[in-house]
């Protein structure tokens, strides 16, 4: 990954990621962190995976009508990236935010690799991306991370399933080969990317503990610029997002 439109010296923030496959309990652990952070005087900005308004109506209407391939489907997902990374991430960081991201790159290279995209292609695409600061990969078995979704969830949906990709006509069963390759190329990004593995199979509050060491720590190392970046100061941030229907 590259620092991208981002000047080293002009990021006064820092990026924490969290990845993992559905149900590992990441989501969970961000917005604790979150609200933490919030409490010890922060600027935080919250990033969400495929929240971009630029492209939304696009992967609606691709998920709905079924036409979206693997590469088009990881083209869209890149520009959903792309776009919040130059109006959001990116100037949030250079205004001295902790940028929080629910899934980041690292989550194009297992899913996109798991419809059969090309490895090398899929993190080329991405090379505008910023490195993280921390990025944690909840880790859980799969049996875990399914009993989490599968309980209490009456549908799951085409593309979740993986259904696009023909590994099953039955949905649950699409759902759990899709879920282990995705956590087999996780797997394999850890020493790649030196990813921070976090046992997703905790309690919350343990692993919230954690979390919260882990973050604690990296803020002490950078005190000298994030220690004077609480409050006000970062309320200067300026978010340009572009509404869907403007
Ligand atoms: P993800 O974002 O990885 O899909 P979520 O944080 O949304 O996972 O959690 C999925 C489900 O599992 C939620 O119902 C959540 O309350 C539950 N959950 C999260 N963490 C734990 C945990 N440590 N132990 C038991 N259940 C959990």
């Amino acid at each position: 990954m590259d620092t991208g439109a981002l000047v080293q010296d002009e990021k006064r923030g820092m990026l924490i990621i969290v990845e993992g496959i559905d149900g590992s309990g990441k989501s969970t652990q961000i917005h604790l962190l979150h609200r933490w952070l919030v409490s010890e005087g922060y600027g935080v900005f919250f990033s969400e995976w495929n929240s971009s308004p630029l492209v939304k109506g696009t992967t609606k209407l691709g998920k709905k009508r079924k036409v979206l391939t693997p590469t088009t489907f990881s083209l869209i997902a890149a520009t959903d990236f792309a776009d919040r990374t130059e109006h959001e991430i990116i100037p949030a960081l250079k205004a001295g935010a902790i940028v929080l991201a629910d899934r980041y790159a690292y989550t194009a290279y297992a899913r996109d690799v798991a419809r059969g995209v090309p490895r090398s292609w899929v993190r080329n695409l991405y090379d505008f991306s910023v490195k993280p600061d921390i990025a944690m990969y909840f880790r859980v078995p799969l049996e875990v991370s399914l009993d989490r979704i599968l309980t209490g969830r009456a549908q799951i949906k085409y593309y979740e399933a993986g259904m696009d990709i023909g590994l099953s006509t039955d949905v649950r069963e699409s759902f759990k080969l899709f879920q282990e390759r995705i956590m087999r190329e996780y797997d394999n990004m850890v020493d790649e990317f030196g990813l921070t593995v976090i046992d997703g199979t905790r309690s919350i509050e343990e692993q919230q503990a954690e979390v919260r060491r882990i973050v604690s720590h990296k803020l002490a190392e950078n005190h000298g610029v994030l220690g004077e970046l609480k409050g006000d100061q970062v309320g200067r941030i300026s978010i340009r997002r572009i509404e869907a229907n403007s």
